[in-house]
């Protein structure tokens, strides 16, 4: 395993776009502190739109500028290309680009930028987070001994026993993707939900502080949509299911939350 490291410095993203532009993606995963998804977009280009750089199927929008670091890991033949975003507010997120291993060329333009300089073990690359308050942080601490009273873990059940589609939109600053999942699997550990289906996902239950339900139009249909809030009354995902009928079962979950969460 070879690992590349660079850091991005301020003026420098545009010389990030003829490389960006030429890559062959085989998948995407994007996570950040409170949420993540795996393959939202497989095989699919990167176009540059101003200072946005967004895949061919439109399923994921982020700023160039927002770029901080890159890590180019090579393995045998598979070769991923990792970036973090990073701005002084926001949470960082971390995008995981899976290349097609045909391409030598590309891999060589990458060293290219990075200088080839070889680092000796992978960065860190977990997305890290913005300090909470103490009384946010104790709350999150009991969420996470105990979220199965929670009103979105009651939501996920229920998507999982109605085999119902979710439609999930993340909405942090520098990043916004979207993806539409069918749970196959649901599992919790330490407060997040893991959640297995074609494109695999998680969410942290426990760093959810409001939770906001609505009916929403998108391309012309009617949805039911939850809004999820994090400590900094930061809208950071919506779950959009197409109708009203959830409507009125989700609002059940939502007023029999407990009063501790
Ligand atoms: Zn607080």
């Amino acid at each position: 395993m070879s690992y590349y490291n660079t850091l991005i410095d301020k003026g420098n993203h545009s010389l990030l776009t003829p490389l960006l532009e030429s890559l062959s993606i085989r998948s995407i995963s994007m996570s950040w502190v409170d949420c993540g998804f795996q393959h939202i977009a497989e095989n699919q280009q990167f176009l540059l739109l101003e200072d946005n750089v967004i895949t061919s199927n439109g399923s994921l929008i982020f700023d160039l500028n927002s770029i901080s670091e890159l890590q180019l890991t090579t393995h045998h033949d598979q070769c991923c290309l990792t970036l973090r975003t990073l701005t002084l507010r926001i949470d960082q997120a971390i995008c995981q680009i899976k290349l097609h291993t045909h391409q030598e060329a590309n891999v060589e333009s990458i060293l290219n930028y990075l200088k080839k300089e070889p680092a000796t073990e992978a960065l860190d690359f977990q997305p890290a987070s913005r300090p909470t308050c103490p009384c946010c942080t104790e709350r999150e601490i009991r969420l996470r001994k105990s979220c199965h009273n929670h009103p979105l873990t009651r939501i996920l059940h229920m998507a999982h026993e109605l085999e119902q589609p979710l439609h999930i939109e993340a909405l942090h600053q520098n990043t916004n993707c979207s993806t539409e999942v069918c749970i196959q699997q649901l599992e919790f550990d330490n407060g997040i939900a893991w959640i297995n289906a074609p494109q695999p996902f998680y969410l942290d239950i426990a760093s959810i502080h409001g939770i906001q339900l609505s009916y929403r139009v998108l391309d012309g249909s009617h949805y039911s949509s939850l809004s999820i809030y994090n400590s900094f009354a930061e809208a950071i995902y919506t779950i959009n299911v197409k109708g009203k009928v959830i409507y009125s079962l989700w609002q059940d979950c939502l007023e029999s939350r407990h009063p501790a969460l």
